[in-house]
Order: C-alpha cells, then sequence, then structure tokens
C-alpha cells in the first residue's frame, strides 16, 4: 500500500480556481465597459456610421458578447469549484421563473423565428430553491433549444407537480443528440463531436451542478434528427 500526500495538488487546485475567479472577474469589467461603448456607437444620436461601420459594431457585439457570456461561465464554474456556490432559497411560482427565462432568450428566439409555447399543468406548487440560479439553469436549457433547433422550430416548455418535487422540462425538435453522448454532455467542456454552433462546452455541466446543490436532479431524452427533451426537478415548497 502506498498512501501518498496530495496537500500539494489541493492547494494547487485551489489557486488555479482563485486565479479563474481573479482573472475572469477583471476581464469583465473592460469587455462590459466596451459593450457599453459599441452601444452608443450604434446610436444615431452619437453620429450615423456607413453601412461597413455598422456591420464592423455589430460583428464586434457579438465577440464581445461570447467572450462575456464565456466569462461568466467561468466565474460560475470557479464557485462551484471552490465549494462555494452561494444559494439564497426562496420560494417563488413556477410562472414567474418560466416567463424570466423566456424574455431573455426572446431575442435569440425571434431571430430564428422559433415559437416557445408554454404549458403549465394544474395547481402547480411553488417552488423553493434559489430563484436566479433557476432562471440561469432555464435560460441555459431553452438557449441550447434555440441554438440547435432549425429556423422556425417549434420549442415547448412544461411544469408539472410530481410528488413533492416539480418536473420542468424543455423539448426541442432541433438535431437531437447521439445516445453515446447523452450522459457526456453534462461534463465539463464536453462538446458533442462535429457541433457547429460555437460554444464552451460548460453550461450545461454548471446547470447539473446547480440544480443538484438544490436538491434537485438533471435528465435528458434526446434521439438524433427527432430533438431533445431536457429536464430538471426541483423541491416544492412543502
Ligand atoms: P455549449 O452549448 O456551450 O457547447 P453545453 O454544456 O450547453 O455547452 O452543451 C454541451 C453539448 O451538448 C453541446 O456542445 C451540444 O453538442 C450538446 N447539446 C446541448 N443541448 C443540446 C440540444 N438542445 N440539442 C442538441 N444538442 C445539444
Amino acid at each position: 500500500i502506498i498512501l501518498r500526500n496530495i496537500t500539494p495538488f489541493k492547494e494547487l487546485d485551489t489557486a488555479k480556481t482563485n486565479f479563474i475567479a481573479t482573472i475572469s472577474h477583471e476581464l469583465k469589467t473592460p469587455l462590459a465597459s466596451a459593450d457599453f461603448s459599441l452601444k452608443l456607437l450604434e446610436d444615431e444620436r452619437t453620429g450615423t456610421l456607413t453601412q461597413e461601420q455598422k456591420e464592423l459594431v455589430k460583428n464586434l457585439k457579438s465577440d464581445n458578447q461570447r467572450l462575456l457570456r464565456i466569462l461568466s461561465e467561468l466565474l460560475d464554474l470557479s464557485q462551484v469549484d471552490s465549494g462555494r456556490i452561494q444559494l439564497q432559497n426562496q420560494i417563488f411560482s413556477v410562472k414567474d421563473l418560466i416567463q424570466k427565462a423566456i424574455a431573455t432568450t426572446n431575442n435569440a428566439a425571434k431571430e430564428k423565428n422559433i415559437n416557445i409555447s408554454v404549458a403549465l399543468g394544474k395547481e402547480l406548487p411553488l417552488l423553493q430553491a434559489d430563484e436566479e440560479k433557476t432562471v440561469w439553469v432555464m435560460n441555459n436549457f431553452l438557449t441550447n433549444a434555440i441554438r440547435y433547433s432549425p429556423e422556425n422550430g417549434e420549442i415547448i416548455v412544461k411544469a408539472a407537480s410530481k410528488d413533492n418535487s416539480v418536473k420542468l422540462s424543455i423539448q426541442d425538435f432541433g438535431i437531437g443528440i447521439d445516445p453515446a453522448y447523452q450522459q457526456k454532455i453534462f461534463d465539463r467542456f464536453f462538446r458533442v463531436p462535429g457541433t457547429q454552433k460555437k460554444g464552451t462546452g460548460l453550461g450545461l455541466a454548471i446547470s447539473k451542478e446547480f440544480i443538484e446543490a438544490m436538491k434537485g436532479t438533471v435528465h435528458v431524452e434526446s434521439e438524433p434528427g427527432k430533438g431533445s427533451t431536457f429536464t430538471f426537478y426541483l423541491p416544492a415548497n412543502s
């Protein structure tokens, strides 16, 4: 039997987590200010741009948004890693949750002319969890559903009461996921090989950790070419 002291590794790991958190945080501020300046440039009141300049600003803005998204995912990840997921336990309605998540993804859905319909079960109990984190997770599932759906697609959001929990699901009719990868997609940085869309492979990993920290579970059902349904359960307020 060989016993090995792993303290130095643990220390290095903590240093890495702190490093990621600090760097992401420091980079976010100038990026957010660049984002604001780009918004001002787009505003006619600060002067008019030629068509080509408008195109340049548009591309810069979308790159900027992508960087901001990656940084906030890295920040969330460092929170998960350091075991410091700070949960604010609240009581909130499923309807509010769904409305908030849909409101933030509305533009992306409109761009692809995707219709999001909502089906709420009868007598839904209130949820007991961290509302902001739950909206984040719902938002992530919806964004994926939009990204991996064809134009003019359909997305169905369902909520139902199940024992002492609430079951929430987001169904799309997009590209679907090969059964071989269905569990792997919840691993950090995993992306299905050949995925065309840009991404980090972090969204689902963070979603799963958030939901499990709130004493819930996450599941996926999917068929290539037919679509996917991401489901999560969260405790109901008793
Ligand atoms: P990202 O989308 O940034 O790559 P995620 O963790 O959100 O990271 O997703 C991991 C992978 O799972 C994606 O790269 C994609 O291949 C696959 N995936 C996630 N959601 C869907 C979906 N609704 N339909 C098809 N594939 C999906």
